[in-house]
């Protein structure tokens, strides 16, 4: 019988509910869970593809000592005998953990108590700090505690949702559905996209305000100042549960009309406009993202917002409230255990004497970290300048995601000794491993993880354990045990882990502190088993609810009160003559972080399969770089090739470039090599949306595009990007010169026999060249050559690898690279789940299909996870509009 196990997906701060279903044959289907109250059953492309990405091509299944294969007790031996005799001779500060959103909880406290309460340090950071660490300190500044107020369906339920640095619609999919499906019913309500960036989000936004990069603290200080004129105020609130609205009003005050639209850069129509839209609206959600957080003002302009929500009361009741949209399944996890280097454990700040002794109480430790530790761009200063000199990273790829990158590089490819847990054997960090531990990959692990809107989520293993994988918390609580805490290191379940945590957030905790879920202190397995998701906090003797907080005040504060912040504007623009444009980073619809898992999904990677730069048609045009040309870009930090993706989406004098190729997908596209370190001063998140930066065409001799059965390692080309398709690999290349045999260059590089001649053809004066090799009936791999960007279709390509060749007129219509007569291209694909392509869009919406639901129910298109819809509508509408031109 197959078996249904209900776990979460391991992507985003969503935190959907998923039902893996394994069949008997042990094959692996997933939907999504009808119960889980973050998705209702929804999943997004990313989530619906869970299934493809649980194979073992790749993984780690042994430890590795020096490259070589180890046993565990040697494995373990050498990194506690490692650490300990480091402690012993330079101190507690001279080791770290690097740690990550991907961590289950129960991992991340192992990890913390043995950083912080028996080594004795606080370098322990997250990759979190990546992510959301300016809204941490954000919430800690403003209301005592790192607490969202608010839950998910406050989105469903406001009158306005306001969406500031965030492109829900591909980083946050399936709130963007609850929300999208909240407005077609109620079309009253009110989106406002603030973005730089035309997003596919802001298709369905009321109002789309293209800020000027970080001129948000400006926007919302100007909003303070404007709502203090109107109704909207609510001085009873302000009065009864907050401090120094004054203080804020006249920061506000001070900007002049001119001021603001002169630091937002949006027209004063638009201005008014959002302020209007504001006041006159009692049930109003903000929701902010990486666009908010990922800045060198990102704190302040989360304290701009809340400062706001205060003044007008609108905050932790239905429908109302700021609210900090996570990027990570379990960022939020890491908070709640002292995962940040700032964070003692169960939300109690390291700063606090008192703390200190309550948790040192607790774990019963010999020491504790009294002083906040390094955090993650500081850390991997210290490695780089020797003064950490031995470093645990674990789920977390730093080489391909902190800004510098290549000196993250540098720095661990100089330090004495760098342990890395993984479920991958090669990542670009995982070259730099000393000891490489195989760990359990989702649908192996067991543990909890926590959602933007506070909900813990049990994540359940259905899948055994390959080759030695184990889990993360009993790496590190074995580490612990070998470096002489027995005793308090032997966890025999992640179910007595999650009550130890429990019970330390319940610990003195009279409701003076915001994280308390001491109900399930006393969790035993068999109630761990069945847990079901539930938001915190919740107490002893209290049942699961939905919670809110502070809409009768009730801040963490001393006196109970909530801080407004008087915030200021610094300055944002950092481009030079030198480095004349904006580099803003960020994700794309179908991936997640640095490819590692979604790589491996032939349907994921069909959506968008090489990186790439938005540019404005006349930054383009200026800097001499074609439409779908390669464009290389620069900043002092470090360099990265990319292709050229002209759009108007994209503001004049400003770039998009998506965070996730690295080395294994790209020769050089790891773009955060080019984001500077730099950060914000209060929260230590590094600002990656805000990078100065030169964009000069990258010239090639030659472009080419290939598909191939085999993956091919070690290219010899100027250029190239791959990507996982149905069959096999599709590849985009560039050649700084001709090599000099291309059928040699294919035989090697594509695995293709010598005993196969080539089908083809090459034009000596236009240097076009066509090769296609074929073993019987079969296609084993493509080379189209042009010294333009090559014009073949993409997607019905990378099919012929998976059809059969028995006519010579198919074979030769490979080599023509487009379809013979009767077959349509497909185009690029819009729809992953159903590999709908943008020319079969079209070719509805020329029949006569003038709605999503109409496209959906003539191609399928956005009928399951529909991720795609928005991209759909535009669709849809640029070819009315064309139309009616
Ligand atoms: Fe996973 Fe998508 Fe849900 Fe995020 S929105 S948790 S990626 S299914």
């Amino acid at each position: 019988m197959p078996t249904e196990t209900r776990t979460t997906c391991p992507y985003c701060g969503v935190g959907c509910g998923v039902i893996a279903t394994t069949d008997n044959k042990g094959a692996v289907s997933v939907r999504g869970d009808p119960d889980h109250p973050a998705n209702f059953g929804r999943l997004c492309s990313k989530g619906t593809a869970l299934a493809e990405t649980i194979d073992l091509d790749g993984r780690i299944l042994h430890p590795q000592i020096d490259g070589q294969r180890a046993s565990w007790d040697a494995a373990l031996d050498l990194v506690a005998s490692h650490f300990t005799e480091t402690i012993a001779e330079h101190g507690p500060d001279s080791v770290a953990f690097y740690v990550s959103g991907q961590l289950l909880t129960e991992d991340y406290y192992v990890a913390n108590k043995l950083m912080k309460g028996f080594i004795g340090s606080a370098n322990i950071d997250t990759n979190s700090r990546l992510c959301m660490s300016s809204s941490v300190a954000g919430h800690v500044r403003a209301f005592g505690a790192d607490t969202v107020p608010g839950a998910y369906e406050d989105i469903e339920l406001a009158d306005l949702v306001i969406l500031a640095g965030s492109n829900l619609a591909w980083c946050h999919p399936v709130i963007y559905q609850r929300l999208a499906a909240a407005k077609a019913a109620r079309p009253g309500m009110k989106i406002v996209v603030i973005d730089p960036r035309r997003t596919v989000t802001a298709d369905i936004a009321d109002l789309h305000l293209a800020i000027r990069p970080d001129g948000d603290v400006a926007l919302f200080m100007g909003l303070l100042a404007h709502v203090a004129g109107t109704v909207a105020i609510d001085q009873n609130y302000i009065g009864e549960h907050t401090n120094g609205f004054a203080e804020a009003f006249a920061a506000a005050s001070a900007l002049s009309h001119s001021d603001l639209l002169d630091l937002t850069g949006l027209p004063s129509m638009q201005l008014r406009q959002f302020y209007r839209l504001f006041a006159e609206s009692e049930k109003v959600v903000t929701c902010y993202s990486q666009g908010v957080n990922q800045s060198a003002s990102g704190t302040d302009k989360v304290n701009a917002i809340i400062n706001c929500h205060l003044a007008t009361g609108r905050i932790g009741r239905p429908g109302m409230g700021p609210f900090s949209l996570t990027g990570q399944p379990n960022a939020m996890g890491g908070r709640e255990v002292g995962g940040l280097a700032n964070m003692l454990a169960a939300h109690m700040a390291v700063e606090s004497p008192e703390n200190c002794d309550r948790v040192q109480r607790f774990w019963q430790s010999p020491r504790i970290a009294r002083k906040p530790g390094l955090k993650a761009v500081d850390m991997f200063r210290a490695v780089a300048d020797g003064r950490i000199k031995a470093l645990w990273i674990m789920a977390t790829n730093p080489v391909v995601s902190m800004p510098d990158a290549d000196a993250v590089a540098t720095a661990l490819a100089a330090c004495p000794f760098v342990v890395v847990s993984d479920v991958l054997r090669q990542t670009d960090t995982t070259a730099y491993a000393h000891v490489l531990l195989p760990s359990r990959g989702w649908g192996e692990k067991n543990g909890t993880v926590t959602n933007s809107e506070r909900r813990i989520s049990r994540q359940r293993d259905f899948l055994p354990s390959p080759g030695d994988a184990k889990a993360d918390w009993w790496q590190m609580a074995e580490v612990g045990r070998r470096m002489g805490f027995a005793d308090t290191f032997s966890f025999s379940s992640a179910a007595e882990i999650f009550a130890e945590h429990a019970a330390l957030s319940a610990l003195e905790n009279d409701g003076s502190r915001d994280f308390d879920i001491g109900a399930h202190a006393q969790a035993d397995s068999a109630a761990y088993d069945a847990m079901t998701p539930f938001q915190w906090p919740q107490p002893r003797h209290t049942s699961p609810r939905i919670t809110r907080f502070f809409g009768d005040g009730g801040f963490f504060h001393a006196d109970g009160k909530a801080r407004f912040v008087a915030v200021g504007v610094t300055i944002s623009d950092r481009t030079s003559a030198d480095f004349p444009f904006t580099l803003n980073t960020g994700r794309i619809r179908d991936q997640w972080h640095t490819m590692t898992r979604t790589g491996k999904s032939a349907r994921l990677s069909a959506h968008i399969a090489e990186p790439f730069a938005e540019i404005h048609p006349r930054d383009a045009l200026e800097i001499g770089v074609a439409s779908a040309a390669l464009v290389e870009i620069e900043s002092p930090y470090g360099k990265a090739v990319v292709r050229a993706l002209v759009t108007d989406r994209q503001a004049r004098g400003s770039l998009f470039v998506p965070m996730h190729w690295n080395d294994q997908f790209a020769a050089r596209a790891r773009i955060d090599a080019v984001v500077a370190p730099r950060t914000d001063p209060v929260s230590g998140q590094p600002a990656s949306k805000n990078v100065a930066v030169v964009a000069r065409p990258f010239p090639v001799a030659f472009y080419g595009f290939a598909i191939s059965v085999t993956k091919p390692s070690d290219l010899d080309a100027a250029y190239w990007a791959m990507a996982k398709a149905e069959g096999g690999w599709r590849l985009e290349l560039g050649f700084d010169m001709a090599p000099q045999d291309w059928t040699a260059w294919c035989r090697r590089y594509f695995s293709v026999p010598a005993d196969i001649e080539p089908l083809g053809y090459v034009d000596a004066q236009s240097g076009d060249l066509r090769l296609a090799f074929f073993d019987g009936d079969r296609l084993l791999a493509a080379l189209f050559v042009a010294r333009q960007p090559v014009a073949v279709a993409r997607n019905w390509a990378i099919e012929q690898l998976t059809v059969q060749h028995s006519e010579l007129a198919r074979r030769f219509a490979v080599v023509a690279g487009r379809p013979d007569a009767g077959r349509m291209d497909p185009g690029a694909t819009v729809c992953s789940c159903f590999g709908v392509g943008v020319n079969q869009i079209v070719a509805a919406v020329h029949g006569g299909c003038h709605s999503v639901e109409t496209v959906g129910k003539a191609l399928s298109a956005g009928t399951n996870c529909g991720s795609c819809r928005a991209e759909i509508r535009g669709i849809i509408d640029g070819c009315l509009a064309a139309a009616a031109e």
